[in-house]
């Protein structure tokens, strides 16, 4: 996604296109200087306000406004292998499960995100979106497999810019649409998991909706669960169900699918959800957002923010 602001992304954690070879947005965040809310105007780094660092990465914008942001680089493309292939949905059973064990092997360099939901043409199918941080030939190799299971009814996998690549989503969410998102993450991608959200994407009442999975693993699950804010390293995948639509008059109707496909899927997800997936959910989810390490963002926020100025947010309170 292109049009999203950096500074968010990367406070409540960062799960991009890189992660499983480079880490989370915060992973790669070296050094930031934020303005708190008596007024100083911190830098923060493992050298300097180390605690504050800490907390900033994962626990989103509660600590004070953040004005610069520095950045680890990585050697990436220009030019790398991506894109999309998508399966009929009536060969997204067969396709899930074998997704499951190809991401379950697949390099740190690639990341395949799925997506049930309706193709451009307006027919429901399962969608996957390649990304291969390498050469083309070895991204070639790598998704050799994915490509020849099965009939894929597209194929558009080829060379890209980082940017283009980047943008391929955007489509998706064109400014002035409605959207309702719950998330969960999922320590494994079950045979019931699969089936349930094969059937939930046929009652979605609007073809605008989709449910999707991120791979995360590779380097995301090689920072330790404290070493950061952002707790949630071990899971298998993030998992979004992703509601959209047009007409007002059918609100109650989408939020009510989201909310239904969400308690369903309920029992078989890990603890916690992603702070950045996190609408007005009440204060139990916000406390899982942050879980193990709720307390010490709370002990960081006493220091930093006593009087909790920083709150409209998914909100540490100091108290
Ligand atoms: C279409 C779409 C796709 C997305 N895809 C992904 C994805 O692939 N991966 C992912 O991880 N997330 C994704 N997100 C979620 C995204 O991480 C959050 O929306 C994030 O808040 C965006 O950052 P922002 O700077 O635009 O935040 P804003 O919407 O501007 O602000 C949200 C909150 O972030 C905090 N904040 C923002 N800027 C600052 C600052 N300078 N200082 C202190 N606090 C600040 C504040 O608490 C603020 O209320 C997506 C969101 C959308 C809408």
């Amino acid at each position: 996604m292109s049009t999203t602001g950096v500074a968010g992304f990367t406070l409540g954690g960062g799960l991009g296109h890189l992660m499983r070879g480079c880490g989370l947005a915060c992973d790669n965040l070296l050094a930031a200087r934020l303005v708190t809310a008596d007024g100083r105007d911190l830098t923060v780094s493992d050298a300097d306000n180390s605690d504050l660092f800490w907390a900033l990465r994962g626990g989103g914008g509660n600590f004070g406004v953040v004005t610069t942001l520095e950045f680890q680089l990585h050697p990436v493309g220009p030019i790398l292998l991506g894109g999309g292939i998508s399966q009929p949905l009536s060969a997204a059973r067969q396709t899930l499960r074998f997704y499951r064990e190809f991401t379950g092997g697949a390099p740190d360099a690639l990341i395949v995100y799925a997506n049930l939901g309706t193709g451009p043409d307006g027919t429901p199918r399962l969608g996957m979106r390649a990304v291969f941080n390498g050469s083309i030939e070895a991204g070639k190799e790598a998704l050799r497999e994915l490509r020849a299971f099965g009939s894929p009814i597209a194929d558009d996998i080829r060379p890209r810019s980082y940017l283009e690549i980047q943008r391929l989503v955007d489509p998706n969410f064109p400014p002035g649409r409605l959207n309702y998102w719950k998330a969960h993450f999922l320590d494994d991608l079950s045979d019931e998991l699969v089936d349930l959200t094969i059937e939930a994407l046929k009652r979605a009442p609007s073809r605008l909706s989709a449910i999707a999975l991120e791979p995360m693993g590779g380097s995301v699950a090689r920072v330790g669960a404290n070493a950061t804010a952002f707790s949630h390293r071990s899971a298998a995948y993030s998992f979004l169900i992703l509601a959209g639509w047009e007409d007002a008059h059918q609100t109650e109707a989408n939020v009510a699918w989201a909310r239904d496909l969400w308690e369903r899927v309920r029992p078989l997800a890990a603890p916690g959800v992603y702070v950045n997936y996190l609408g007005g959910e009440g204060e139990q989810r916000v406390r899982e957002a942050y879980g193990p390490n709720l307390d010490r963002l709370v002990e960081i926020k006493r220091r930093y923010d006593p009087e909790n100025f920083f709150r409209m947010n998914q909100n540490i309170r100091p108290a």
